[in-house]
């Protein structure tokens, strides 16, 4: 048992998931909709208040995938998006056919910068095209600049898909992520905050937007006896049995936040002596954070030469899970021949940046063995 790996963010079941996907299996609600996908949407709703709207989807891209198409992204159009990020919260965009333009992120929340945004839209506006939406993400749970970047939105009238598939329970000024965008997107995937396997969900401010989005994802079936179709349509519905998971996770979900923030605690105090290594936190009160993820930044020039890789090794030395942040998706082959607008901000980050274990489950001995990895290799 010593040396048991140590995952980077690992499934935490609460209790009552098995109850919920029981009473699915004892109603024989094995199926893409049932009591379990209407409750979990409740809950949501419920949680995220703002009057928002959920729909329970298989995953979080599909649910980028729904809300683009939700905002009217074609073939040939333009959409703005957050580089550093997940590639899932860009995939979509050439899912349509349409095409991507990255933005750097500023340096206070890792996350889309409103200067280098604006710069962008000024551009392509010039170029003879305005783009059709902005995607921007709450990079490991820390919310975005929200009235920088509405502020932006607002002015050249591009809608705001927002991806908060890691910002589950975030919030700013006491408004919940996911309730910012013109459409909000959450992901329940086996390593998010809470997890249903495999899930997402869309967040939207009318009923008719969501009852839109379910009609795209349960095969655009119109209103007839026969099967007729006039748009487009997906497989994209959570399944009842997911949905059971959800609902049980909604339970703890709020817990899980409160450990994710003391693995953060955590960091900051383990680190506070030790030069030339950031952990990543919010700027302000004004924000707050899931910490789903925990990161720090490495400045080797500070740190006795150690640097991100060489901690990295250290970490993995010892069976302990770390990642670097996000490639840029500037920087990916997929993507590196779409523009680009930035400061190589995200790029330095990518360079310098490492994400540590930071599950809700983690124990006091594993905390152990990572502080003395930390104390071995940088004290
Ligand atoms: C996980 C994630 C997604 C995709 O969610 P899935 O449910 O895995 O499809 C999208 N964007 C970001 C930023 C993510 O972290």
């Amino acid at each position: 048992m010593e040396n048991q790996k140590i995952w980077l963010s690992s499934p935490h079941m609460g209790g009552s998931e098995q109850q919920f996907v029981q009473e699915a299996f004892d109603a024989n609600w094995v199926a893409p909709l049932g009591p379990n996908v209407n409750g979990l949407e409740q809950d949501l709703e419920k949680y995220l208040g703002n009057q928002s709207h959920v729909g329970a989807l298989s995953s979080g891209t599909a649910a980028i995938h729904l809300g683009l198409i939700l905002l009217g992204v074609q073939a040939g159009d333009e959409v703005l998006c957050q580089s550093m990020t997940f590639s899932a919260s860009a995939n979509p965009i050439l899912y349509l056919g349409a095409i991507p333009v990255f933005i750097d992120s500023e340096t206070e929340t890792w996350n889309l910068c409103p200067v280098a945004l604006e710069e962008a839209i000024i551009d392509r506006i010039a170029n003879g095209k305005k783009p059709k939406a902005i995607i921007a993400v709450h990079l490991y749970g820390v919310p975005y600049q929200i009235e920088a970047i509405r502020a932006v939105a607002d002015k050249y009238g591009i809608p705001i898909l927002e991806d908060s598939a890691e910002a589950l329970g975030s919030s700013y000024k006491g408004q919940k992520c996911g309730t910012f965008g013109d459409i909000g997107v959450l992901s329940f995937n086996g390593n998010k905050i809470i997890t249903t396997s495999g899930g997402g969900a869309i967040v939207t401010p009318t009923k008719a937007l969501k009852d839109k989005a379910v009609f795209f994802a349960t095969q655009s079936r119109d209103d007839a006896p026969h099967y007729q179709h006039s748009a487009i349509g997906y497989n994209y519905r959570m399944s009842n049995i997911c949905a059971g998971i959800g609902r049980g996770q909604m339970e703890v979900l709020d817990d899980h936040v409160d450990l994710r923030r003391k693995m953060n605690a955590f960091y900051v105090d383990l680190f506070k002596d030790i030069n030339g290594v950031t952990v990543f936190t919010v700027p302000n009160e004004d924000y707050f954070a899931n910490y789903w993820l925990s990161a720090i930044v490495v400045n080797p020039e500070l740190s006795k030469g150690i640097n991100r890789e060489s901690l990295r090794l250290a970490f993995e030395a010892e069976n302990i899970e770390c990642r670097p942040l996000w490639k840029p998706m500037h920087l990916q082959p997929i993507f590196e021949q779409y523009p680009y607008y930035g400061n190589k901000v995200s790029e330095t980050l990518f360079e310098n940046g490492l994400c540590l274990p930071s599950g809700s489950n983690l124990t006091d001995e594993e905390r152990e063995r990572i502080a003395k990895v930390v104390r071995r290799v940088l004290g």
